[in-house]
């Protein structure tokens, strides 16, 4: 297996608050991370840390092509390549409210990677064919449903055609009626292919469609391993008591 994403000692403050005290692991291309655990124990700094959205203070992460050791000297251009690696998909999908479904989805393959709009649109309707929202491509997001949006959300990081998607909590903010459509398309994505690392509550959905999952508490990844292992058979007290209780 090709290894697309590896840390090695992460660490990040805000402040006095050591949120990530040392994190390592990695990802295989083509495979789906989890990362589960209770909330403010560091999942979404990882996370955004992949992306440098939190820049770290410490570490040596590879995404893909780019690689960056946080304690040491890097450029702004070695910042905004690792950047690109990624695409990252919002808890609460931050579209441009006054820009239409369409050229929300177009904005960063136009302005950033300097496509050209012709070509961006033709990947854009197919892609919004592809979770079912074609209809709606000259819509505005207000005009549509949560669960809408935040497949709106996901499609404009896939039409950045990134090699890792990142997605953060990408249901948490949905009513309980509007998860399930997210979740089949974030499984679809999954099964295509896409390297992905999802911060989620959904612990059923983390077992059936992750290969990996991270237990993260208190900054640290306390276990690790395949879903049927962490999830079903917890070897870790702190692990345990934190599923008992979702429960
Ligand atoms: P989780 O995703 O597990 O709920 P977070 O990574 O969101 O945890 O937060 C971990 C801790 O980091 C919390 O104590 C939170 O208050 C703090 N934190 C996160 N982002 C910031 C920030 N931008 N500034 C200050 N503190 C932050």
């Amino acid at each position: 297996m090709t290894e697309l994403i590896r840390v090695d000692g992460l660490t990040k403050s805000f402040g006095d608050n050591h949120v990530l005290r040392g994190i390592d692991f990695q990802v295989d291309a083509g495979s789906a991370t989890a990362v589960i655990g209770p909330s403010g124990s560091g999942k979404t700094t990882l996370l955004r840390s992949l992306n440098a959205l939190d820049v770290p203070d410490a570490g040596v992460v590879t995404v893909a092509d780019a690689t960056i050791d946080f304690g040491g000297v890097y450029s702004k251009a070695d910042l905004t390549r690792y950047r690109a690696q990624s695409g990252f998909v919002f808890q609460n999908h931050n579209l441009f409210p006054h820009k239409t479904v369409l050229q929300n989805i177009i904005e960063g393959p136009v302005v950033v990677q300097k496509r050209p709009v012709a070509e961006a649109t033709d990947d854009a309707r197919r892609l919004l064919d592809s979770v079912g929202l074609l209809g709606r491509a000259d819509d505005y997001p207000g005009q549509l449903s949560g669960g809408q949006q935040q497949r709106v959300g996901i499609v404009r990081a896939v039409a950045l055609n990134p090699r890792v998607l990142l997605l953060d909590e990408p249901t948490s903010a949905l009513d309980p009626e509007l998860v399930g459509e997210v979740l089949r398309v974030i499984r679809d994505l999954a099964d295509q292919g896409w390297t992905m690392v999802v911060v989620t509550h959904e612990i059923t959905f983390a077992r059936q469609v992750s290969d990996q999952v991270l237990f993260v508490d208190g900054g640290v990844i306390v276990e690790h391993g395949a879903p049927d292992q962490v999830i079903g058979a917890p070897r870790h007290e702190r692990t345990a008591t934190f599923l008992r209780r979702l429960t």
